[in-house]
């Protein structure tokens, strides 16, 4: 969840995370972002400090208050050495300043999400089919292939749950943000691409119910 009121920073950054592969949920206001966060579940927040309604340190107080273990990235032009200490005991996991690089954004969310356990590991694999997020590299037995965002993001979500079947609709909430229109082809295509890169034992098709790759072997 991105939690920006500036349009110009927060479509820059939700640009950039689609193209990093993360399905972004982008809030404009503190209040909405708590509203999100009670809803939905999130692996990441981003947070700006100023923000209209609630404030970045009110929106902290109020999800860690809820208990909610959302990992959080403060993202602020707050510089000042008494703003980051009191983020970071508020609760926050990390603290940014603006204005900043896209690689490193990228790089501080895969630190805290490794941290967490909650996203993803340097490298995930189940034996047979490998993902490196800091690449975006794939491999399937001998078959190695650069992903786009999505088709990555998508792999990404079944390889999170080897030996489950996720279901069209599981698997398009997992790499589609709110605002983003979904074609109703567009996962099967996703896993057409897929198995032209890798080869189509890469993910498994459950007639019906959906797709899942394996367990490891
Ligand atoms: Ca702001």
């Amino acid at each position: 969840m991105l939690i920006e009121d500036d349009r110009m920073i927060g479509t820059a950054i939700e640009q950039a995370l689609k193209d990093a592969a993360y399905a972004v949920d982008w809030v404009t206001d503190g209040e909405t972002a708590v509203h999100a966060a009670e809803n939905e579940s999130y692996e990441l927040g981003l947070l700006d400090l100023g923000l209209p309604k609630a404030d970045g340190r009110e929106v902290l107080r109020r999800l860690r208050t809820l208990g909610r273990k959302l990992p959080v990235i403060i993202v602020t032009a707050r510089d000042a050495v008494d703003d980051r200490i009191d983020g970071l005991d508020l609760g926050a996991d990390d603290y940014l300043v603006k204005p900043f690089e896209i690689r490193e954004l990228l790089a501080r969310m895969r630190a805290v999400l490794r941290r967490e356990g909650s996203g993803s590991p340097p490298l995930l694999s189940n034996g047979k089919l490998n993902l490196d997020p800091a690449t975006r590299q794939a491999s399937f037995v001998d078959q190695i292939a650069l992903l786009t965002a999505r088709e990555f993001a998508l792999l990404q979500a079944l390889l999170a749950r080897p030996g489950r079947v996720l279901s069209r609709s599981e698997l398009e909430r997992q790499i589609y943000g709110w605002n983003e229109e979904v074609e109703s082809n567009a996962i099967e295509y996703l896993i057409h691409t897929i198995r032209k890169k890798l080869g189509a034992a890469a993910i498994r098709n459950v007639r019906g119910v959906g797709w899942m790759v394996d367990r490891s072997s």
